[in-house]
C-alpha cells in the first residue's frame, strides 16, 4: 500500500520554469503531474516582453501554449494547490488543497517568488499599468514618458508667470 507510487516527478508550480521542466521530463518518457494555484508572479502585467518569438503575448496566452505542448507528452496538469509535501521512504507524499494525497518519486519545487509591493497608497491599483519593478520587462513602452511629463509640467509652470 505504502509502496504505490502515481508518479515519477510532481512538479510544484506550473509557471514558466515548472512548465519548462515538465516538458523537458514528459519528453524523458517520464510519468509527471503539474499542480498549478494559478497565481503566477507576472499575473499583474498586461503583456510578457523581450521573450524570443512570444514578446507581447498575455501571460495566460504563454502557459495555454506551454500546457497545450507538454500535454502532447503525457504530462498532466491540476488546478490545485498542494498543500503539504512529506518524505515517505523513497517517495514523497504530496497533498493537495481538496485532501486528495499523491505519491511521487520526486517532487519539483517551482513555485517561484513573491513581489513585496512597498506599502504606497494608491500604488496597488497602479502596480502592472503604471507602477513597474522591471525597466527591461515595461520600460520601452513608457519610453519617454517621465521627459514629456517634466517638460508638461515646465510649460505649465512657465504659463503662469504669463
Ligand atoms: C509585473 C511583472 C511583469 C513581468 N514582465 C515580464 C516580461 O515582460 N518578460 C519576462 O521575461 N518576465 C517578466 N516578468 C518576470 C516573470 O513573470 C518571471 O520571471 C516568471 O514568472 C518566473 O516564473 P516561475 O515559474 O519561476 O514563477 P511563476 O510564474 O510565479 O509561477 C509559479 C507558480 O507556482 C504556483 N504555486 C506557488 N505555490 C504553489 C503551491 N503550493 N501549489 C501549487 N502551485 C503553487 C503559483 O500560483 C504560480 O502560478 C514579470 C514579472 C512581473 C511581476
Amino acid at each position: 500500500m505504502g509502496e504505490r507510487i502515481d508518479y515519477d516527478v510532481i512538479v510544484v508550480g506550473g509557471g514558466p520554469a515548472g512548465l519548462s521542466a515538465a516538458t523537458v521530463l514528459g519528453r524523458c518518457l517520464r510519468r509527471v503531474l503539474v499542480c498549478d494555484a494559478g497565481n503566477p508572479r507576472n499575473a499583474r502585467a498586461c503583456g510578457v516582453h523581450a521573450f524570443l518569438t512570444r514578446d507581447g503575448a498575455r501571460p495566460g496566452e504563454l502557459a495555454q501554449i506551454a500546457r497545450e505542448q507538454m500535454a502532447r507528452y503525457g504530462v498532466e496538469f491540476r488546478e490545485t494547490t498542494v498543500m503539504h509535501v512529506r518524505r515517505e521512504g523513497d517517495a514523497f507524499a504530496v497533498e493537495l488543497l481538496d485532501g486528495t494525497e499523491l505519491r511521487g518519486r520526486k517532487v519539483l519545487l517551482a513555485t517561484g517568488v513573491v513581489d513585496k509591493i512597498p506599502a504606497i497608497p494608491g500604488i496597488e491599483e497602479l502596480y502592472g499599468k503604471s507602477v513597474h519593478h522591471c525597466p527591461y520587462c515595461d520600460g520601452w513602452e513608457h519610453r519617454g514618458e517621465a521627459s514629456r511629463c517634466m517638460a508638461e509640467a515646465i510649460t505649465a509652470r512657465d504659463s503662469r508667470w504669463k
